[in-house]
């Protein structure tokens, strides 16, 4: 029986069928069968990288890597239209060689796009928003079988509860996304203490700059990261994390070889340092063990219904553990925090959340369940993890 895992191997499962899609006709065949087979659930992997059970616990599971690639750009408008499978790292070449360049981008790029947009993966600026804000359109087969192009002109306001889709709404095919003009970033980096960092969060957060840090629980100190925007020629050998130029997509993901899991969560703007501090105290007193970092960004609002900014301004706050590690108690200690603040997990992360949270966090929870259920009838594309928070009765 083939199984699947998740970049951690934390996450994996047995399933009937492992499908390989070349083409979006295997896609339509694939669901075309599975639509006649009720009962039976299929997920799509995109690299793998979540550490939520987003792709197992279903009974067939679709690997899309062989649709990758940009379809077409259109340079006038700054947009790209790029298969579902694409890896980011794939992509930052083949945009940069037209002028182009994704707005923003995770802290790593082995993610796909469909599989970054699914659980609203972002960089850090208080400017800068979620890959998934820039999509345009989205062409899908949903649980018919059926191929729709979506998009604000076809849906209107609902098209919002696609961009952070969480697999839910179909297997997705390409994506077409707004862009800008290809940019050289300059990094700085400076160390500071716990007690540094915290007296000057606001103006740091603040400075409009790609902003995070990295606080190093066992040291009580901080590497403060600082991106700006430079017309400074490239250095090559593009170097080690912290001291970087080069253009946007050299210097924006990192190599993060060590396996490990990993809990996030995002809160108001304005709550994010007392937040942090919190979580701060909690290590420095009670889980003592712990030497992985905290992380810290920043985050702009949105509109999509799913996503971790919709409708606030955003700081997200990271905590990690070494895979060989139980890492529950310690993540459930930090989620009571994060919850005392509104918290809303990172849907691609480790959480413990349940119905009752995500109706308490979002909005538009009950609405995102209404649309979704209108292009997948019959529930082909749920898991046992969507069917456990799946609101009864809609
Ligand atoms: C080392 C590491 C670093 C990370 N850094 C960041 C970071 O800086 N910022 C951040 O926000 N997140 C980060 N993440 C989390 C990661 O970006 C997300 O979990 C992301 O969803 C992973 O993308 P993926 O392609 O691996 O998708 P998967 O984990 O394979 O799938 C995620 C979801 O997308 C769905 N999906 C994938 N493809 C399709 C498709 N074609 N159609 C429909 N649904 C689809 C899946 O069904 C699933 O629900 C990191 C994760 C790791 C392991």
């Amino acid at each position: 029986m083939p199984h699947w895992q998740n970049w951690s191997g934390k996450q994996r499962s047995k399933v009937d069928l492992l499908h390989f899609a070349r083409s979006v006709d295997d896609i339509s065949a694939v669901v075309t069968r599975l639509a006649k087979t009720p009962g039976k659930r299929l997920r799509v992997a995109g690299a793998g990288h979540s550490h939520a059970p987003l792709v197992v616990g279903a009974d067939q599971v679709l690997d899309i890597s062989g649709l990758s690639g940009v379809i077409s750009t259109d340079l006038s408008h700054q947009r790209s239209k790029i298969w579902a499978g694409t890896p980011i790292y794939m992509l930052g070449r083949a945009l940069h060689d037209q002028g182009l360049a994704l707005r923003n981008q995770g802290d790593i790029d082995r993610q796909f796009l469909a599989g970054a947009c699914a659980t609203g993966t972002h960089g850090s600026g208080s400017q800068l928003q979620n890959l998934s804000a820039s999509i345009e359109s989205m062409t899908l087969v949903d649980g018919k079988g059926q191929l729709r192009v979506c998009s604000k002109a076809t849906l209107g306001d609902d098209f919002e509860a696609l961009k952070v889709g969480l697999g839910a709404f179909g297997v997705v095919t390409e994506i077409e996304i707004n862009l800008r003009p290809a940019f050289r970033l300059r990094e700085q980096s400076d160390s500071m203490s716990g007690a540094e960092v915290l007296e000057n969060l606001e103006a740091l957060s603040g400075s409009g700059a790609r902003f995070e840090f990295f606080w190093q629980p066992r040291q009580d100190a901080a590497l403060v990261k600082t991106l700006h925007e430079t017309l400074d020629p490239p250095v090559y050998p593009i170097g080690e994390e912290g001291e970087r130029c080069g253009w946007n997509f050299e210097v924006l993901p990192n190599h993060r070889p060590h396996l490990h899991t990993e809990m996030e969560y995002s809160v108001a703007a304005e709550d994010g340092p007392t937040c942090f501090a919190e979580i701060r105290e909690l290590l420095l007193h009670r889980f003592t063990d712990v030497h992985w970092p905290v992380e810290y960004r920043t985050l702009a609002r949105d509109d999509s219904w799913l996503s971790n900014a919709f409708e606030r301004e955003t700081v997200t706050i990271s905590v990690h553990e070494d895979v060989r590690n139980d890492e529950r108690g310690y993540y459930e200690a930090c989620e009571a925090i994060f919850k005392k603040y509104q918290g809303r997990p990172h849907w691609g992360k480790v959480h413990y959340a349940q119905s009752s949270d995500f109706i308490a966090s979002y909005p538009r929870w009950l609405d995102w369940w209404r649309l979704r259920n209108t292009f997948d009838p019959a529930g082909c594309f749920l898991n046992d993890f969507l069917s456990s928070v799946s609101p009864k009765g809609l």
